[in-house]
């Protein structure tokens, strides 16, 4: 079949797409809350006659489409989850889509009711795998902790949670397109990768007393975890350009009372970089400078570290068939692939690692990518020629007897063996413990 039969089967449901842009933009919900969201998504697929598989305790579902011939299974992932953004200019109840999910929700419906098209299907070989997942943000990450501590999750992000639970075992190949923001034209760009990243959390414990009266009987918690960053943003330098780490702390509520010294701070980061080994080299440099602040105010100092995300790697040649498919959409002069580094970090990381994988971005926001003035400015491309372009992807991946999809997974070179050697991997990022223990005639450090 041509290619602009498929594109049609997409763009007969503008209307639709379109539709669910706006309907989940106006109904931000964060990660593992966005039942609403996944609800809404779910009725517009047992609507066209799919069935669903729920992740029934955390939002999001996936389902099969089976050509009825044996071959690749191909995984197509939309994500469900917003920021909390309170001060988003369309915020509602303290969440924002500030980073356009909301558009690729309403693209994965065009990739699903294009696939419901009489013929979509010929010629075809193996399935397609379409999931709304949950929680792509690492934010609340002490909501997900007590999630994790319930037993209802046991990974913070949404992908992560879903590989553990085996709902993307037999898959073969991964994609999604993220919605991005371009000045210059360009509709389908696509770098090499992304950081990885983990999350951390980090308690200084001091001692209360008279701020006033008698500060010296108290020990300033406040004062040991400034410290502790003023230590981290020393270390920069230190940090070599190809490893790509980022360290971006921020500190929450502390003090009780402004007469009272501080016994308490808190401070919460993420340590991103391009390699696991970097992350965690990194991250052994961030906890000697908390450290650091710790001693100078014989303070305490605990740390909660959580796997956050594997590097990105975009396997090359998924990319080449992406990129054909993107051509046929938006025409050549709009298609960017570039060796470019992303500095953020995804949960599609952690499916590149195991799987061949693909995390491009597709124009038509305007704005500040998770800022206050966020916005899908062009609904048709970022979700209409974004399903438009993956929906190509399936297509030319299954066509020929899954020719395509095969080299694609025959060349792919994995990070980890198996999903199992990732989980071991990642699961030493995962600590809660003091990183200074005083002793007689000074401390111990273990950082
Ligand atoms: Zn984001
Ligand atoms: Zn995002």
């Amino acid at each position: 079949m041509e290619k602009q039969a498929y594109l049609d089967m997409v763009s007969k449901h503008t209307e639709k797409i379109l539709e669910t842009e706006r309907y989940i933009w106006a109904h931000p919900e964060s990660g593992f809350k966005e039942w609403n969201t996944s609800a809404y998504m779910a009725k517009i697929f047992e609507d066209a006659g799919y069935t669903l598989n729920y992740a029934g305790d955390i939002p999001g579902f996936y389902t099969d489409i089976d050509t009825g011939k044996p071959g690749p299974k191909i995984l197509i992932l939309g994500e469900l989850d917003a920021l909390v953004a309170g001060t988003h200019k369309q915020a509602w109840n303290g969440c924002a889509h500030a980073c356009g999910h909301n558009a690729q929700c309403a693209g994965l419906v065009g990739i699903a009711l294009a696939l419901k098209e009489p013929g979509a299907l010929d010629g075809l070989c193996g399935s397609i795998r379409l999931m709304a997942v949950p929680a792509e943000e690492l934010i609340e990450i002490g909501y997900r902790d007590s999630l994790r501590r319930q037993g209802i999750i046991h990974y913070l992000g949404g992908k992560v949670e879903f590989m553990y639970r085996g709902y993307m075992d037999g898959c073969d190949i991964a994609f999604m397109f993220h919605t991005g923001i371009r000045n210059d034209g360009i509709v389908f760009a696509c770098g090499k990768g992304a950081n990885g990243c983990m999350a951390k959390d980090v308690v200084y414990k001091g001692k209360a007393s008279h701020a006033g009266g008698s500060p010296q009987k108290g020990i300033n918690a406040l004062y040991a975890a400034t410290l502790g960053l003023q230590a981290i943003n020393c270390l920069r330098e230190t940090f070599t350009d190809d490893d790509h780490i980022r360290v971006h702390p921020i500190m929450e509520a502390n003090g009780s009372a402004v007469n009272i010294i501080p016994a308490k701070a808190t401070v919460s980061t993420f340590v991103r970089g391009a390699t696991m080994d970097s992350i965690i080299a990194a991250n052994k440099k961030v906890n000697r400078a908390l450290a650091a602040g710790a001693l100078a105010m014989g303070a305490e100092v605990e740390i909660s570290d959580r796997p956050g995300y594997a590097p990105l790697i975009n396997a090359p040649a998924l990319q080449e068939v992406a990129k054909e498919c993107m051509i046929a959409v938006a025409g050549q002069d709009k298609v960017q692939f570039t060796d470019s580094w992303g500095s953020g970090s995804t949960d599609m990381g952690d499916l590149s690692a195991v799987m061949p994988a693909m995390h491009p971005h597709v124009a038509g926001a305007a704005g500040t990518s998770h800022g206050d003035d966020y916005e899908i400015a062009d609904p048709y491309m970022a979700c209409v020629m974004s399903a438009q372009a993956q929906l190509l992807m399936a297509v030319e991946l299954l066509k020929d007897n899954g020719a395509r999809a095969k080299h694609v997974i025959d060349t792919f070179q994995p990070v980890y063996p198996s999903k199992e050697a990732y989980f071991e991997a990642v699961n030493q990022l995962m600590t809660d413990r003091g990183l200074v223990t005083y002793t007689e005639n000074g401390a111990e450090v273990n950082f």
